[in-house]
């Protein structure tokens, strides 16, 4: 089959669902090409700041998302030794923390919106497997295979929107330098007891570091630290050793805990990294969110980083569009606004990472 559109954007997490959303609200025509079935994602970035609250407010996004179901974290609270040592309270009485979103119910909201646009659509089960280039090398569409079939789809831009594994970067040859942090996070899921607040929890406790994020649908995710690629190795041991600074710290949890804790099976591993690359345009082509910058879990912010560069791309390509002129050197105003700004997140997140049990030596209110 071939199939043609203004922009064909590969990858339906945050960043490509939400710029395909914007580009056809703009009356570019889009197809998304999304490999997985469905909007389910298991453990990934599910907290908004209040940049990004604003950013879909602006869009009309924001209440579509809140009838999904959202849940605005109180505070966050640093613990050690079982004591609350410093707390971090919303700025003003009616604001809060950062919101939790699961990403399904950011990208069901971002899909329903988008249907009412006939130049858009979104394909699932659809990988994308090899970049088409014109005899001037410009990106002028992809390939990509959907159960048997194989599709054509051409089109004046390409955006690759497909997260930290990127097949689109590695296809167009963008160098990128990976850099690990030093350590993992194991993810595990439990129901949160009856009146478990909406809080962000941080701890230092027996030379282990956890953070445990209320969620909505009254779950607690819980992330625990342990040192970059020693995952193997430590499921080979009991368990007793990882949840037991847990059931010390909260005695609450300790029966949630035994009951759904019950196996290495009940954990995900999370392998920390985060990307620069050479370059986030080709001509033709952008690459956007953890396919340009693979942020680290510090902070939650990876998802934040994504759909702000799909907010600020929409106008660039709907301006190159316009002008007829997709070359980098029109589609790099893109990574000159956004570049810098990353990276010194980056370095912050870095910054975070050294300096975190700092915070657990402070006893003030900020
Ligand atoms: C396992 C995991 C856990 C994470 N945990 C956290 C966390 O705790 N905190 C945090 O802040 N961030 C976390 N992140 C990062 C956060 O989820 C990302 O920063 C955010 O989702 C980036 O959005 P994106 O749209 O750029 O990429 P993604 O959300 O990764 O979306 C990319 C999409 O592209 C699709 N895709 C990939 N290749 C192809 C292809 N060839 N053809 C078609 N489709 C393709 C994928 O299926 C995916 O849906 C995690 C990421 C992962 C992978």
């Amino acid at each position: 089959m071939h199939l043609q559109t203004d922009v064909c954007i590969v990858g339906g997490g945050p960043a490509g669902i939400l710029l395909g959303h914007l580009l056809a609200k703009k009356g570019v025509s889009t197809i998304v090409l999304e490999r997985s079935s469905g909007v389910d994602r298991e453990f990934r970035g599910e907290h908004i700041t209040s940049e990004t609250e604003a950013i879909l407010k602006q869009h009309h996004l924001f209440e579509k998302v809140e009838v999904e179901g959202i849940l605005r974290m109180k505070r966050i609270e640093f613990f050690a030794a079982g004591n609350i040592v410093k707390t971090i309270a919303p700025e003003s009485a009616e604001g809060h923390v950062g919101i939790h979103v699961p990403q399904s119910h950011l990208l069901t909201a971002f899909v329903q919106e988008s249907q009412r646009f006939p130049h858009h659509h979104i394909l699932m089960n659809t990988t994308v497997t090899k970049l088409i280039q014109d005899e001037k090398g410009f990106y002028t569409g992809v390939k990509a295979r959907k159960g048997n079939e194989e599709l054509t789809i051409t089109s004046s831009i390409v955006v690759g929107a497909d997260g930290r594994f990127s097949t689109v970067r590695k296809l167009a040859n963008i160098t990128t330098i990976h850099k690990s942090h030093g350590y993992d996070v194991l993810w595990a899921k439990i129901p949160a007891p009856k009146d478990w607040e909406p809080t962000t929890r941080m701890l230092q406790v027996r030379g282990h570091q956890l953070a445990l994020f209320t969620q909505t649908g009254e779950y607690i995710q819980i992330g625990w630290n342990i040192k970059d690629g020693s995952f193997p190795t430590l499921k080979k041991e009991p368990l007793k050793p990882l949840i037991e600074p847990l059931i010390e710290s909260f005695p609450e949890l300790k029966e949630i805990v035994l009951q759904h804790l019950q196996s290495w099976k009940n954990f995900v591993c999370l392998k920390v990294e985060s990307s620069r690359c050479e370059t986030w345009v080709k001509d033709g082509l952008v690459i956007i969110g953890d396919a340009a910058h693979t942020m680290t879990p510090t902070g939650a912010i990876g998802i934040n980083c994504a759909m702000k560069d799909a907010d600020i791309l929409a106008p660039i390509i709907k301006g190159a569009l316009s002008d007829q002129n997709t070359s980098a050197n029109r589609l790099k105003m893109f990574e000159e606004l956004r570049r810098v700004e990353i990276e010194i997140q980056q370095d912050m997140q870095i910054e975070k990472e050294d300096s975190f049990s700092k915070e657990f030596a402070e006893t003030a209110v900020s």
